[in-house]
């Protein structure tokens, strides 16, 4: 039996397990945190259970293909979520809902916006086609190299040549007048850790699997439910997850790795090792190679780092739903400064999901459970967080106002996590909640490969590998790495 070492136990990490040992591998998982998930993980305080990073998932379909693959039954119940969220724009009295339903959107800015879901139509149908023609031909799929990469770009329609040539607010500007408008259908970029100034127009995309394609979803009981079965079906194949450990060097020889070392010196050897720790900073950090090397991962381009704030609440909060998003009044200013500042932000724009509103059991009765997300500066611009305290402060009298009750006079229990440990916790770069950024030149054939280029049985998963980031995304990425370990070992036992 070929034994598989996967070092890292978030999403990609504990898919691709659940592949291998369904196929008959033997799999180890070494954890440097001391509970599984990664990003994906929980924060339990005082009586408060909170998941710790994501709060809802689109493409579900990628996770029913995941438990297909294993014939297993999906042992999660998702609901989704409607309307999908509602923003809060700084001066406006009432929040915009936003509906999947375009006519329902219509109405909900037909002051601002006229036209609303004639033009929306157009655009999500051109974004539709898009995902359409590019799903399976460049995204679902390994490439070989750049050429082979090149030509499966190829063959995506030429109509879609002015999507690369913009950003995405410069397509929302060519359908919609009204600045709020605009903002609400360029947000999508901030979930792929960067600005819509920055994130190219192709990731319009992800407006499509949102509001026509699949929507929004969450699980029932929390997102950290999905981690918790996974686990208990993980247990019933006989995968060891061995927490507290740290993979910190690796030994190899001849074109082959043959063990991992771990912060005790303790040696792990496998006849395969996946790594699901950021495939670009492993390379530098664990296997020293001079291509991603400190300064050159620093010149790469990361998605923003979060800092996150967990908030149990005596008392309930009417003005707030699942997903609610609380803005400025100056998006363009805020966005081109807020990747580079020193300084935390004056007047933050942040997310707050409200679980309670949707989950009785994640907080004692009459409470209220918060997550509060606010993107932020990585570790390389603003080194220090000793401010943690203000910044986290700014925002909850920010939204104490914002919905109209005393947030600071009722906290029952309160965690603030800043991007200083988010890295230190999960080994993220610097402390970019998502990883590499989704430039052109960071996609594809130019992201760091999903097998390493010189040890032919070390391979990577997860959210800087392809395609890209958030769960559906490393869902797909252990469903590549997969298909690549197949070919290369095809007589498993
Ligand atoms: C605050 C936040 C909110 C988010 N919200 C959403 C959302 O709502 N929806 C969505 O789809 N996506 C969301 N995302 C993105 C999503 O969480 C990630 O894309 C996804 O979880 C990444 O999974 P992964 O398997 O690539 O890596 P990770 O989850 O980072 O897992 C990697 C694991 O490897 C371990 N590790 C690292 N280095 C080592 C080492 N040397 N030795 C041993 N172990 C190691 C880490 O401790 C970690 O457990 C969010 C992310 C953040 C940070």
């Amino acid at each position: 039996m070929k034994k598989a070492i996967i070092i890292g136990s978030g999403l990609g990490g504990l898919a691709t397990a659940l592949r291998l040992s369904s196929k008959g591998y033997s799999v180890t998982i070494l954890e440097k945190h001391s509970t599984p998930g990664g990003r994906m993980n929980v924060v339990e305080q005082d009586g408060f259970r909170f998941d710790m990073g994501p709060s809802f998932m689109s493409m579900t379909y990628e996770l029913e293909e995941l438990f297909n693959s294993i014939n297993t039954e999906i042992p999660i119940e998702l609901e989704e979520l409607d309307p999908i969220y509602q923003v809060f724009f700084q001066g406006q009295e009432k929040p915009r809902l936003i509906y999947k339903d375009l006519k329902k959107l219509a109405e909900e800015f037909n002051d601002i916006e006229p036209n609303l879901e004639e033009n929306a139509k157009k655009y999500l149908d051109r974004a539709g086609n898009f995902f359409h023609d590019t799903m399976d031909k460049v995204v679902k799929t390994n490439f070989s190299n750049k050429l082979d990469y090149v030509l499966k770009l190829s063959r995506v329609p030429l109509k879609h040549l002015p999507y690369l040539q913009r950003n995405m607010w410069g397509e929302v500007e060519k359908h919609f007048s009204s600045e709020e408008v605009r903002v609400i259908f360029s947000l999508v970029a901030f979930f792929l850790g960067s600005t819509p100034f920055q994130t190219p127009a192709i990731y319009s995309l992800l407006n499509y699997t949102e509001m026509k394609h699949n929507g929004y979803w969450r699980v029932k009981g929390g997102m950290y439910r999905l981690v918790e079965e996974v686990v208990k079906i993980l247990e019933e194949k006989d995968v060891d997850i061995v927490y507290n450990t740290e993979i910190v060097s690796a030994g190899n020889n001849n074109g082959r790795l043959y063990e991992v070392l771990d912060q005790n010196g303790k040696k792990w050897e496998a006849d395969i090792f996946i790594s699901n720790s950021d495939a670009a900073s492993f390379r530098g950090k664990i296997l020293n190679r001079e291509k991603f090397s400190e300064d050159k991962l620093d010149q790469m381009h990361w998605t923003l780092a979060p800092f996150t704030i967990y908030l149990g609440i005596e008392g309930k909060i009417d003005k707030l739903m699942h997903h609610n998003y609380f803005l400025g009044s100056n998006f363009r200013g805020y966005a081109d400064t807020i990747f580079t500042s020193s300084i935390s932000p004056q007047k933050p724009y942040y997310y707050v999901n409200a679980l309670s509103k949707s989950e009785s059991n994640c907080a004692p009765e009459g409470c209220e459970n918060l997550f509060i997300l606010c993107p932020v500066p990585d570790l390389r611009y603003k080194k220090s967080w000793e401010d943690r305290d203000e910044l986290a402060n700014n925002i909850i009298d920010d939204l104490s106002i914002r919905v109209g009750f005393n947030i600071q006079k009722n906290i029952l229990t309160k965690k603030i996590l800043a991007p200083d440990d988010w890295a230190n916790m999960l080994n993220l770069y610097k402390g970019s909640g998502l990883g590499l950024a989704h430039d052109i030149n960071q996609v594809g054939a130019f992201r760091p490969k999903n097998k390493d280029e010189k040890l032919s049985n070390l391979y990577y998963v997860g959210a800087s590998t392809t395609p890209g980031t958030g769960l559906p995304m490393v869902i797909i990425s252990s469903k590549l790495v997969m298909e690549r370990i197949e070919n290369d070992f095809r007589t498993v036992q």
